[in-house]
């Protein structure tokens, strides 16, 4: 059996540790004699894989206790909906930063069901290659919440900071963060934030499975006629068990926890095993004059690295060679082609490494 290196942005590379815990407990879970997809979601055995996964997830983070922690599913995209119907209820409008892709179809998703928005800020003038700076960000009088994305997957434009959200008065609005693509990849203060979610198969663990992250006193403000599965407060009422819950990516994000805790010992060892990567890579383009990189150095993503090839040409001469190599889906965005390396937590330091002597031999023989 061999696993290659997995570039992919998402779904991504899980740990293989993971995977092979994972097919260890497949048919026989624990002795049970049945495999963790064939358990009630309120059998004994379950409730306390999901206990365990939200209290290690809560350690790893250092999530207070005025935090709700929700196990979901509907994606990333379906919170660019449950975010305006949860906290546009006594009135107001969303306000964003809009950074790029993904940012944008939140703006245009609650646009879509006829929230009033107001983009605080925006980098679309500087071509998305950085973040705009505190002091360019105007919240509207009426602004309910401030949203923004941590980390744009496709532009590979990172914020260096956590932005305040204020109203021109001064007083201050929850802060909401879209993290799909950078949670978990380094320790956050979640203090600083209203709401925090992220779709799980990037840093989490497979497709399915959606944490919220969200402060009590968020909870029950959702503008009347919320659908039940939508609402945060009935959600965490029933401890994200108002209907059957994606159990079985539930369990595989504990195991991801697991191995984050244990094997990589905590997410200051993560963030600092992420900047080598990041830095191998980014070191590499920046010394090729083959390869480039667009995004101003502060805010280039550790977690997607978009480059480009002098020579377009090659594209394809790349990844097919790339491919053949073990180093999969390089790929760029098909929105915005070019390449793009993801070096998501499980992608392992050697696997960066074979990338960069990867591209330096690609350019020695083609470029
Ligand atoms: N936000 C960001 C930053 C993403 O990268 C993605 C998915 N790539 C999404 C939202 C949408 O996630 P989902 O496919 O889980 O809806």
């Amino acid at each position: 059996m061999t696993r290659h290196y997995n570039f992919c942005a998402g779904p991504a590379a899980l740990p293989t540790p993971v995977l092979e815990r994972a097919r260890e407990e497949l048919l026989d879970y624990q002795g049970r004699g049945l495999s963790v997809m064939e358990m009630s979601h309120r059998s004994p055995e379950f409730v306390a894989i999901a206990e365990r996964a939200e209290a290690d997830l809560r350690e790893l983070l250092a999530i207070p206790d005025d935090y709700r922690v929700l196990f979901l599913q509907g994606g990333a995209s379906l919170q660019f909906a449950m975010l305006p119907m949860n906290l546009l209820g006594s009135g107001g409008s969303a306000n964003f930063l809009h950074t790029g892709i993904w940012a944008k179809k939140a703006i245009a998703e609650a646009e879509h069901l006829g929230y009033p928005v107001h983009v605080a800020a925006s980098s679309e003038s500087n071509g998305h290659v950085r973040v705009p700076r505190q002091e360019e960000i105007v919240l509207s009088a009426d602004a309910a919440y401030l949203h923004y994305t941590a980390n744009e997957t496709i532009g590979g434009l990172a914020f260096d900071y956590v932005p305040q959200a204020r109203r021109p008065d001064g007083s201050e609005v929850p802060l909401v963060c879209d993290m799909s693509s950078s949670i978990l990849s380094g320790p956050i203060d979640v203090s600083r934030f209203g709401v925090i979610y992220a779709g799980a198969q990037k840093n989490v663990g497979p497709a399915g499975l959606t944490l919220v992250i969200v402060r009590d006193d968020l909870l029950g403000t959702a503008v009347p006629g919320t659908p039940t599965l939508f609402d945060y407060r009935a959600l965490a009422d029933a401890g994200s068990m108002v209907n059957t819950p994606p159990t079985f990516a539930w369990y595989l994000a504990g195991l991801v926890f697991q191995w984050l805790k244990h094997d990589i010992g905590g997410l200051e060892a993560m963030a600092a095993i992420n900047a080598g990567k990041a830095g191998t890579l980014y070191s590499a383009i920046d010394a090729s004059g083959f390869y480039s990189n667009p995004i101003a150095v502060p805010n280039r993503s550790s977690m997607n690295v978009p480059f480009v090839l002098a020579d377009e040409q090659l594209n394809e001469a790349f990844l097919a060679e790339a491919d053949r190599a073990g180093l999969l889906n390089l790929k760029g965005h098909r929105s915005v082609g070019g390449m793009r390396a993801s070096l998501y937590n499980a992608v392992p330091a050697a696997g960066v490494d074979a990338l960069v002597d990867f591209m330096s031999d690609f350019e020695h023989r083609r470029g």
